[in-house]
C-alpha cells in the first residue's frame, strides 16, 4: 500500500477512498517494477526514498542503513540522560555536547537535536556519501547538527569532550547468516568482518579520552553481544554498566559512564 501511495503520488487515504479508480498503466508498471525490487530484497525504505525514526522522516538513499525501530531504544535512553549531563560553565552552562559516532542517515543525531535542543550534537561518517544524506536531512527538519568526516575518533580533535557519546557502528560478524539478506544496505554499515566487535572496540577503546567527567558512552550491539560489551565497557574501566532491551525484548544497547573523578 506505502509503494502503491508513492507510485500514485497520493496518500494512503486517497488509495481507500478511491478503491475502484483504474490505475493508469505507467503507474501500474511502476507498481510492479517497485514490487520485483522487494521481491529482491530491497528495503521499501529505498524505494520510498525515506523511512520514519523516532517520530522525524528521514531521506534514505543505498548510502546509509535504513534507520531500525531497535535504534529508538539507544535514542531513549540517550533522552533520559541528556538532563542530568551538562558541561561545567558559569553562570549559564552551556547544553550537553554530544556525538552520535557513524551516524549514516543521521538518525540518532536528529532525534537527539529534535528533542533536546539545548544539545549541542556533532555526527560523523567515513562515508561522504552519508554525511551528504545527513545534512540533507538536517537542513529539511531545519535541526542543528555539525558534521565530520572519519572514522570514530578520528573524525574529531584529540582534546574534544562529550557528555554523551552514542553510537549504532556495524557490529554484525563476517560470516553471519543473515548478511546476505541484507546485501543492498551498505556493507560498511553492518559489519566490521570478523566477530563483529571490531567497530566496538575500536569506539570504546577511544572513550576515555572523550569522555567528561560524568560522562556516558551508550552503544547499539548483537542482540547476543552485550556480555562482551558489558566485558570491554569494565576493561576501560567504564562503570558502572547498564543494558537496555530493544522493543522485542532482546538485549541491544549498552553503556558506561567515566566516574566523576579521574583517578
Ligand atoms: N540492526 C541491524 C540489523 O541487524 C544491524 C545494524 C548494525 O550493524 N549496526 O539488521
Amino acid at each position: 500500500m506505502l509503494l502503491l501511495s508513492h507510485c500514485l503520488q497520493r496518500p494512503r487515504t486517497w488509495l481507500i477512498s478511491h478503491d475502484d479508480s483504474a490505475l493508469p498503466a505507467a503507474t501500474a508498471a511502476a507498481f510492479a517494477a517497485g514490487c520485483q525490487k522487494l521481491a529482491d530484497g530491497q528495503p521499501l525504505a529505498y524505494l520510498l526514498g525515506e523511512q520514519e525514526f523516532h517520530g522525524l522522516t528521514l531521506h534514505v538513499t543505498p548510502d546509509v542503513l535504513v534507520p531500525r525501530p531497535d535504534t529508538e531504544t539507544l535514542v531513549d535512553w540517550a533522552l533520559a540522560l541528556l538532563p542530568g549531563l551538562a558541561p561545567p560553565g558559569e553562570p549559564a552552562p552551556p547544553g550537553p555536547r554530544v556525538i552520535d559516532l557513524g551516524t549514516g542517515s543521521g538518525a540518532i543525531a536528529l532525534a537527539v537535536a529534535h528533542d533536546c535542543p539545548a544539545a549541542q550534537v556533532t555526527a560523523t561518517d567515513l562515508s561522504p556519501a552519508a554525511l551528504a544524506v545527513a545534512q540533507g536531512n538536517a537542513r529539511r527538519l531545519g535541526l542543528n547538527v555539525r558534521f565530520a568526516e572519519g572514522a570514530w575518533w578520528q573524525a574529531v580533535a584529540p582534546d574534544a569532550q562529550f557528555e554523551l557519546v552514542l553510537s549504532n557502528p556495524p557490529y554484525i560478524a563476517g560470516r553471519d547468516p543473515h548478511l546476505p539478506a541484507l546485501r543492498h544496505e551498505p556493507t560498511l554499515a553492518l559489519t566490521p568482518g570478523g566477530d563483529g566487535l571490531d567497530a566496538l572496540r575500536q569506539i570504546i577503546s577511544g572513550a576515555r579520552q572523550h569522555l567528561a567527567p560524568g560522562g556516558w558512552l551508550l552503544l547499539e550491539h548483537g542482540w547476543d553481544q552485550a556480555a562482551a560489551v558489558r566485558t570491554l565497557l569494565r576493561e576501560h574501566q567504564l562503570e558502572p554498566v547498564l543494558t537496555r532491551q530493544d522493543i522485542a525484548g532482546r538485549d541491544r544497547c549498552t553503556g558506561g559512564q567515566l566516574g566523576s573523578v579521574r583517578e
